[in-house]
């Protein structure tokens, strides 16, 4: 039996590729509403990340933020107490490079093994199985792991020992906070100067200096339609996760510190749960 936690945006999607090929899955989240498609498709429910542990042999979580993965994995009613020693965690979610080492040791401390696995791609992405996975740990659990990775993404790229797949994601997200916050910013100058937002954005997308992913960012701006795809509360996250590895590494990151606090503004100003495109909402005036 193959353990999941965490159903949002992501885990609910690559969860259901899982069932929708034969894998036996028990499945929890802290909102059980969240499971009820899953269920009707022949997930079974567990009332708590204890059950998922006991009925398991592999655990993946696709869980919020470090804290929550904590909050999960570690405690006397946590994931590693209950799971017994060999089986597998892999840990999706997007958190740092130095969580994963933590989660990487306290999992050994009970003799389970622990791969980071984040994911490139989004919510349609995930829901076609096209995601690209980047995988820290021993290879060969990444093997054990491979058939239930192929039917969730399209790619598996491994980065190394642990934590590096984590701190690839981090590099991505740096992208893409970036990229996106620019565009939105040049948007911005083009409608304030009198240009169409339409002629804008199509212009930028048709030339060499708009990253590719904005394609599908395109509607959103354009019907101001900002429904979460990567809710921007998450991108936030992501720039602290950045800011916090380009200290461990004393390294000065003046761009991404900058763009870290535009989205930080964006989320105090209430636009959390929309899609991190909505940066464009922020700064629009
Ligand atoms: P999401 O829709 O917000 O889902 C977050 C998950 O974490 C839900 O299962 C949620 O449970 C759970 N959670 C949040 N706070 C919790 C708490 N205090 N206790 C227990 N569970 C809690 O997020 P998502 O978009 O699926 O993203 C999941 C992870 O993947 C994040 O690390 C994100 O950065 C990363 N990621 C996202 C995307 C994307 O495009 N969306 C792409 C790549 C990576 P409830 O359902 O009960 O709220």
């Amino acid at each position: 039996m193959i353990g999941f936690i965490g159903l949002g945006i992501m885990g609910s999607r690559m969860a259901e590729n899982l069932v929708s090929h034969g894998f036996e899955l028990i499945v929890y989240n802290r909102t059980k509403e969240k499971a009820s498609e899953l269920l009707n498709k022949g997930a079974k429910w567990a009332a708590s990340p204890r059950e998922v542990a006991e009925k398991s042999e592999i655990v993946f979580t696709m869980l919020s933020t470090p804290k929550v993965v904590e909050g999960v994995a570690l405690g006397e009613d946590g994931l590693l107490n209950h799971f017994a020693e060999g089986k597998l965690w892999v840990d999706c979610s997007t958190v740092g490079p130095d969580f994963s080492i933590k989660m990487a040791s306290e999992a050994n401390k009970y003799g389970i093994r622990f791969l980071n696995a984040p994911v490139s791609g989004s919510k349609v992405p995930a829901a076609n199985g096209e995601l690209i996975f980047l995988v820290g740990g021993n290879k060969e659990d990444l093997e054990e792991v491979t058939p239930m990775l192929k039917v969730m993404g399209k790619e598996i790229l491994y980065q190394g020992e642990v934590g590096k797949g984590s701190s690839m994601k981090l590099v991505i997200n740096l992208m893409l906070a970036q990229s996106m916050a620019a565009f939105a910013e040049a948007v911005c100058l083009g409608e304030a100067m009198g240009l169409s937002k339409d002629i804008v954005i199509n212009t930028l997308l048709n030339g060499a200096t708009t990253a590719p992913f904005i394609k599908g960012k395109k509607d959103k701006l354009l019907k101001n339609d900002f429904s979460a795809e990567f809710p921007l509360e998450h991108m936030q996250k992501d720039m602290q996760l950045v800011s916090e590895a380009a200290y461990a590494n004393n390294l000065a990151m003046p761009i991404a510190n900058v763009t870290k606090e535009i989205y930080a503004l964006a989320k105090q100003q209430g636009l959390d749960k929309h899609d991190f495109s909505a940066i464009y909402q922020y700064l629009t005036k």
